[in-house]
């Protein structure tokens, strides 16, 4: 049975009221639809720990900068519920964008230092998209709990900043990123992917492995470790790399030497789709 499905604001708040009459704890999966098995991680660690799971699907149009690829993201609601019919998750809230975003929106979250580098460099606008359209579903839904995966390593940096900053009361929890059989990491972006692409998209994960390698083989040379990451990446045909950086895993400042806890993480582009893919190391 599908779950129950839920479109305005209003009515959401009516369910979440009656949720918390029943004192039971609510736990919050945001998602933008085109579900796989990592977004499902997340709402099996929510149904774990809260009493009440809700899921939202919303493409949020403010996180995609211009040229980017909001026009042709994939949209699948009907493939999405039925996914969800297996999850025996509470609520999954569709919002309308006219809902979320009405005509008069001027309010924008803008995150200082940890949304600058890496994604944020690249992506103009990307962070004070989704750190305000996840405020404002922490305000519509008001979970106990807030899941996001560690495939998106700096978004979670944000959007924990953005919690601490602005006193919002929700716990955030981290879940690890879910691969494939041969360890690519799982995006609803592999939709874009030819067979020959998907194959050729797994020395994102390739180069991340030999970069865990080469530091327990006592490597600490950042250059050295990045640039044979590249030799990795560049093995695959048309592949662009867009960013390989090894950066400490709270500030995300640049790392030379290797000497505590360090996050590799990349940005490439294959068949023209732009993936990313993070490890930590050591
Ligand atoms: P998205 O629908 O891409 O905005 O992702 C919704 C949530 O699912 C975010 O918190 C992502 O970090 C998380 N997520 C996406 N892919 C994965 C994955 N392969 N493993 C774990 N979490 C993921």
């Amino acid at each position: 049975m599908h779950p129950q499905t839920v479109h305005t604001i209003d009515q959401l708040r009516e369910v979440i009221a009656a949720v918390r009459r029943a004192g039971k704890t609510v736990g919050l999966v945001p998602t933008m639809g085109a579900l796989h098995e990592g977004h499902l991680s997340l709402i099996r660690a929510s149904k774990a720990e809260c009493d009440c799971t809700v899921v939202s699907i919303f493409v949020n149009p403010s996180q995609f900068a211009a040229g980017e690829d909001l026009e042709k993201y994939p949209r699948t609601l009907a493939s999405d519920l039925d996914a969800l019919a297996g999850c025996n998750v509470d609520m999954v809230f569709v919002p309308a964008e006219e809902d979320v975003y009405g005509p008069q929106h001027a309010t924008w979250v803008e995150i200082g230092s940890v949304a600058e580098p890496l994604e944020g460099k690249r992506r103009p606008g990307h962070f004070r998209g989704v750190a305000t359209v996840v405020l404002k579903l922490l305000n519509m839904v008001t979970p106990d709990v807030a899941y996001f995966g560690q495939k998106d390593y700096q978004q979670l940096l944000v959007i924990r900043r953005m919690v601490e900053d602005l006193d919002v009361p929700v716990a955030i929890h981290a879940c690890p990123t879910v691969r494939e059989p041969d360890g690519l990491a799982i995006s609803s972006r592999h939709a874009y992917l030819s067979p020959a692409g998907r194959q050729r998209a797994l020395v994102l994960w390739k180069s991340l492995q030999l970069a865990a390698e080469l530091v327990e083989q006592g490597q600490r040379r950042a250059d050295v470790i990045i640039e044979r990451m590249q030799e990795v990446i560049l093995s695959a045909e048309d592949a662009e790399i867009d960013y390989i950086a090894l950066v400490d895993p709270e500030t995300l400042e640049p790392i030379e030497k290797i000497t505590t806890r360090t996050l590799a993480a990349l940005a490439v582009k294959i068949d023209g789709t732009r993936l990313i893919d993070n490890c930590l190391l050591g």
